[in-house]
């Protein structure tokens, strides 16, 4: 696009050129038209000087009397000198005299080498005509000086006769001198067109176009010009408009020069004054005009596409910025749409977990159900263990003494019913023990001694360690020991440890039990120690399970160590059991220390 631009610009100017310097030379023409008026004005003034100066010299009467008698030597002396003086006087380059012959008689320049004086101008046109009375005037080269110059003719007359002629001559050189000055070129041409005048040296008697050969004819009679030097220039003339014409004029050397040419005549003198200003200013001015505008444009081109590419980029930018704008927009939609997605799905998890849940929940309620109902019919079936043996021996007891009672047999009557009373008493047992199991969460906890529980517990389980040889060896201490907790409920896990413990070491030789009590911060560890078989995993896993037994039938119900359990626990301690390293099991409860009551509440 920009080539293009620059193209159609570059294409214009070419177009434009050859109108400017059109225009530019027809300025030059008007601007340099005073100085061909004032160059015609100063070869005037110097011909209407000089044309006057022969008819008013010849009127001598000096000059009547030479020509009467020019072999005066004295005569013609004074007339020379009285030349000499007058051309000097008025700026003549010479004045002469020619007698009826045209033999020169007298002459200003008598003195020089090259003098007039004795020479022969009867070929002269100047010469005849004056001789024949009219003006004489005449422009060629001096065939004796060799200077150009411009001769002017009277006839010297005594009374109405012409005895001879008297003769001027200006040189030109002078004009042509001033004319250098300056870049134009002046040139004078004679009425046959021969250059006799030039600002150039060069252009001396040569022509704009070949001379027709009459016109050579007439020169090469009268002696005007060297014929030799006749050669026409090598010149192209083309009008230009009424005023103007344009000459291309080529030197020797090849190198055209181009002018605007104006010329004004001398009528009198036949002359034609020729102004030739070089063409070259205005071919420079219009191509400055040309290269400014160029510049110019260029630079109003550079300015404009400046501005649009600016435009072109800020608009870019905007596009840019919209688009980014969009995909932002398109992303935070399709962002939201993922998030809505993931929280819908997250919604739907949360409703999954939540079924899952109620799965869950409702398997565990199952489960514990299950759990519930195969606990009763666990504890149904020890129950109705427990209680079918005691009954069926009551049965048979009974019989027994039916049968006794029959027979008279008091004394054993007696002794059955006694075993029925055993039977009666055992079936309490079992009951009681339920009874125990039956938590009462209402009953308080209060500080209680520990050794008073300890003591009892011992005293109640006296025929057992008996019968079983079984021996406790207890480090108690002494001082009273006050534990949070209920009197009887304590005393009964204690009975339960030992009883426990005493089982356990059916088969031992020496059965030592071990009772330690050690004190930690506010808490105290009572630790009930056997050296029986000890506990397998699985049975330490089970152990507080209510019913979990591994005694056989009759002998354990599985009661006591998760009644123990629940009693602690509602003590704010804890019951735990485990295998002691050098055999056997350690059970250890531990306890809440309390304040001694007041003496009041003890009591
Ligand atoms: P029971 O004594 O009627 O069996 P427990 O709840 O008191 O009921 O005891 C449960 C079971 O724990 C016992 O059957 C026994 O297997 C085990 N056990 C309790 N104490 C000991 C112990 N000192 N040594 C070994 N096993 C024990």
């Amino acid at each position: 696009m920009i080539a293009g631009g620059v193209a159609l610009v570059l294409a214009a100017l070419a177009l434009l050129f050859p109108v400017l310097e059109r225009m530019y030379l027809g300025q030059l023409g008007t601007r340099e038209a005073p100085t061909l008026t004032l160059a015609v004005e100063g070869l005037n003034g110097s011909l209407r000087r000089f044309e006057a100066l022969p008819g008013l010299i010849a009127e001598r009467p000096d000059l009547v009397q030479a020509l009467r008698d020019p072999s005066d030597a004295d005569l013609i002396a004074r007339v020379n000198d009285d030349l000499h003086r007058t051309a000097e006087d008025v700026g003549l380059s010479d004045i002469f005299v020619i007698d009826f012959s045209g033999l020169t008689i007298a002459a200003s320049n008598h003195w020089k080498d090259l003098s007039f004086v004795g020479q022969n101008f009867a070929y002269r046109p100047y010469f005849t005509l004056a001789l024949a009375g009219d003006q004489g005037r005449f422009f060629a080269l001096g065939t004796t000086s060799g200077e150009r110059g411009y001769f002017f003719a009277e006839a010297v007359r005594d009374g109405s006769e012409i005895i001879g002629v008297l003769a001027v001559k200006f040189t030109v050189d002078d004009f042509e001198e001033a004319w250098r000055d300056g870049s134009n070129k002046l040139i004078v041409l004679d009425d046959a067109g021969v250059i006799f005048m030039a600002s150039r040296p060069a252009w001396q008697f040569r022509s704009l176009v070949p001379l027709s050969p009459e016109a050579r004819a007439a020169i090469e009679e009268t002696k005007k010009y060297p014929m030799d030097a006749l050669v026409p220039l090598q010149a192209v003339q083309a009008p230009f408009d009424d005023r103007f014409r344009q000459v291309a004029i080529t030197d020797e050397a090849g190198t055209t020069e181009r002018f605007i040419v104006q010329s004004q005549t001398i009528p009198e003198a036949g002359w034609d004054v020729l102004l030739l200003t070089p063409a070259e200013q205005a071919w420079t001015r219009a191509m400055g005009t040309v290269a400014l505008s160029a510049l110019l444009l260029l630079l109003v081109g550079l300015i404009a596409t400046v501005v649009i590419q600016r435009r072109m980029q800020l608009q870019e930018r905007i596009r840019a910025a919209l688009s980014m704008q969009e995909e932002l927009e398109h992303r935070v939609s399709q962002r939201t749409a993922e998030l809505k997605a993931a929280n819908h799905l997250i919604m739907q998890e949360v409703e999954e977990r939540r079924a899952a849940e109620n799965r869950l929940r409702r398997t565990q309620t199952e489960l514990i159900q299950a759990g519930k109902l195969a606990a009763l019919g666990q504890m149904a079936a020890a129950l109705s263990h427990e209680f079918n043996q005691p009954l069926a021996a009551v049965k048979s007891f009974a019989r027994n003494a039916a049968a006794y009672l029959d027979r008279g047999e008091s004394e054993k009557v007696r002794q059955n019913v006694g075993m029925i009373d055993d039977m009666v008493d055992r079936l309490a047992a079992i009951s009681t023990h339920l009874r125990n199991f039956a938590r009462r969460p209402g009953e308080k906890t209060e500080p209680v001694l520990l050794n008073r529980a300890l003591d009892t517990a011992l005293v109640i389980l006296e025929p057992k360690l008996r019968a079983t040889g079984c021996r406790v060896s207890h480090e108690i201490g002494c001082g009273d020991i006050w534990v949070l907790g209920g009197q009887v409920r304590l005393q009964q896990v204690f009975v339960n440890l030992l009883s426990n413990a005493v089982d356990a070491m059916g088969d031992v030789p020496d059965p030592v039990i071990d009772l330690t009590l050690v004190q930690e911060d506010s808490e105290i560890h009572v630790r009930v120690r056997d050296r029986g078989t000890g506990m397998t995993e699985a049975e330490i896993a089970q152990l507080f399970d209510p019913f979990f037994t591994t005694k056989e039938p009759g002998k354990g119900l599985g009661l006591g160590l998760s009644i123990s359990y629940n009693i602690v626990r509602d003590f704010g301690g804890t019951l735990g059991g485990r295998n002691h390293p050098e055999g056997g099991a350690v059970f250890s409860v531990t306890l809440k220390l309390a304040e001694a009551p007041s003496l009041a509440a003890a009591e």
